[in-house]
């Protein structure tokens, strides 16, 4: 991994980012590659020498790791803290770091802090109950133990005091403990052997030489487009649609002064290279050259 400092700052602020103790273990098969999809965990593996991050990009994770080293300090004898876990699945060797394990007399309740936004506790994040699920199935498997519930620790970065008080739905602490729901033991088991099948295959696919199975909709963030209902010369909708008839029919009840924008569909991981490999990856070229 190259780093760049594309905005200069200072020595200390530097070093403090790229500490090696911030960086949290992973093996190549963790839970988390697990959930993503094949093509980001290969084209990562494939070209981590020339993948490039900027030191300002670390923050988040830095904030969020320092935030876990606080908690894994003050846990009692009744939690676990920091617990990397490692269960066989169809002949790999699968791992995951679970953050908090409280054992209870009926129990596990197992537990993962996230540093994230409100928008994502409002909305919920499907990508963490498949996280959850699988560390229960760790728990299981490489402990003996029943796992009772399941559990996220959020803490929103953009969490607004004024906003908690007036708005209904609004998280009302800056930090929240939230339930995830658990899936049986059956459901999990057999969700954790499709995603290393799905793994395998594709690894095996690109041993003969073949393309890596295409990432999905949802792995690509894409935005499906849209018809915007805007005041002629106004950047902002007056109404979006997602089909063009519904769009000119409320323009032409709003009379002349209104127009319809067509506002393109698009890809937000592959087009802001969140997945850090869109030059090597071949769907996403040709997206473009298609577009
Ligand atoms: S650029 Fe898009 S399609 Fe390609 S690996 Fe990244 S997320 Fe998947």
């Amino acid at each position: 991994m190259k780093l760049t400092n594309k905005y200069g700052l200072p020595q200390p602020v530097v070093t403090a980012l790229t500490r090696s103790e911030y960086t949290r273990g992973e093996s190549n098969r963790s839970i988390t590659q697990l959930i993503d999809a094949p093509r980001v965990r290969i084209l990562k593996q494939e070209h981590h020498d020339e993948l490039t991050e900027d030191v300002s990009e670390k923050l988040w994770a830095v904030l969020g790791t320092g935030v876990h080293k606080m908690f894994e300090n003050s846990a009692d004898d009744s939690h676990i803290s920091e617990e990397r876990l490692f269960i066989e699945v169809d002949g790999w060797v699968i791992s995951g770091a679970i953050d908090l394990q409280k054992i209870e007399n009926d129990g596990v309740i197992v537990s993962d802090y996230k540093t994230t936004s409100v928008w994502s506790v409002i909305f919920g994040k499907i990508e963490w109950e498949y996280q959850l699920n699988c560390y229960a199935a760790l728990v299981r498997r490489s402990k003996g133990l029943k796992v009772k519930s399941l559990k996220v620790i959020a803490m929103m970065r953009d969490w607004k005091a004024s906003e908690a008080e007036f708005k209904q739905d609004y998280p009302k602490a800056p930090i929240l403990e939230i339930d995830i729901p658990m899936w049986t033991e059956a459901e999990q088991d057999v969700y954790l052997d499709n995603r290393v099948k799905l793994h395998q295959q594709a690894e095996f696919e690109r041993l003969v030489g073949s393309e890596l199975p295409e990432c999905s909709d949802k792995e690509r963030w894409a935005k499906e487009p849209t018809w915007a209902v805007t005041k002629k010369g106004n950047k902002k909708a007056t109404k979006v649609f997602d089909n063009p008839e519904e769009a000119h029919a409320f323009a032409k009840e709003q009379g002349d002064a209104f127009e319809v924008i067509f506002r393109a569909g698009v890809s937000t991981r592959c087009a802001g290279n969140w997945c850090r490999v869109n030059e090597w990856c071949t769907q996403y070229q040709k997206s473009i050259e298609n577009s």
